[in-house]
């Protein structure tokens, strides 16, 4: 049954000249059927490239979104429309315009995990992997950072000399991981590394062996030569982990961590969303230009 389902979107993605992205979140079922697995930005860049018609995103409205900023000329597709971020829908652009005006001339900078329309009032965007870099290279003495905090705060720790003020958005999932559950890892897996994503608190991060994105965390363990990690993010990373790396042992922090919206999508919900070219994701034209200026000042300056 799953197995003809598979065929079945392969055989429609020839017919569309269409390509599934899945995020590395997604369940694990859904990278059978796609052409690229990865981070947000990885993923929009490259179905960018490719000469398909159509983008199925497999991941969370913004994802989608960045996805069809990208490539404005490529029908884009959600599986589930109502799979969302909710960190990225903490704040929307009027709470956006209310922050920047407390702290007037600041530059803001939004991490990719925001709306098209928070993204078109920001100056700059980033990503987890490259944060440290562009607001290194912004070379401003304070930043505004939305919208997470934590990702912000680290951010902030690593480089000396800028003032990043964060706003107050959060990422529930990574924010399940209590300080405590990184002393029993260490207690239960004692010499193992504890690798951990930058939107975990602080007092979480503080604690780690090396903090990265899902992309960095991926790195460190392909070109470690220890055997056991532990890690501290969403469980769909452990799981790829698990099937790229069946010599290496792996262990989810805690089992908890888990962003049901990204498990929203099924392989059924792929089907159905090609086949019904449904779930399309549409940008007002003004927005959409100033959220592509945001995007390709991240490129400038990660240079
Ligand atoms: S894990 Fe957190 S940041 Fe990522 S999509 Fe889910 S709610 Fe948003």
């Amino acid at each position: 049954m799953k197995e003809e389902l598979i065929e079945k979107i392969k055989d429609l993605k020839k017919q569309k000249n269409a390509v599934v992205l899945a995020h590395c979140y997604q369940n694990i079922e859904i990278d059978e059927v796609a052409d690229f697995v990865g981070d947000s930005l990885y993923l929009s860049q490259m179905a960018k490239d490719t000469d398909a018609d159509i983008i199925v995103f497999a991941g969370v409205t913004f994802m989608a979104e960045t996805a069809k900023l990208l490539s404005p000329e490529k029908k884009v597709l959600l599986p589930k429309k109502e799979a969302g971020c909710q960190m990225a829908d903490m704040i929307d652009a009027q709470a956006l315009r209310k922050f920047k005006a407390e702290h007037p001339g600041v530059p803001a900078v939004c991490y990719v995990n925001s709306t098209a329309e928070v993204k078109a009032e920001c100056d700059v965007c980033c990503t987890s992997s490259n944060a440290l870099k562009i607001v290194k290279n912004l070379n401003s003495p304070e930043v505004l950072f939305l919208p997470d905090t934590y990702l912000g705060k680290w951010v902030e720790k690593q480089l000396e000399g800028v003032k990043v003020t964060t706003y107050s958005g959060f990422c529930p999932i990574h924010l399940l991981i209590k300080p405590e559950d990184m002393q029993n890892a260490r207690k239960l897996h004692p010499n193992v590394k504890i690798l951990v994503h930058p939107e975990c608190h602080f007092d979480v991060s503080a604690q780690a062996d090396f903090v990265g994105s899902t992309k960095a965390i991926m790195e460190f363990v392909r070109t470690s030569d220890d055997k056991e990690f532990v890690i501290a993010t969403e469980n769909g990373v452990v799981d790829r982990l698990m099937r790229d790396y069946p010599d290496k042992k792996f262990h989810l922090i805690k089992d908890s961590l888990v962003c049901e919206s990204m498990k929203m999508i099924k392989l059924e919900d792929i089907y159905k969303s090609l086949a019904n070219e449904e779930h399309e994701i549409t940008l007002d034209p003004e927005i959409a230009q100033k959220a592509v200026n945001c995007i390709n000042k991240m490129f400038e300056l990660n240079n």
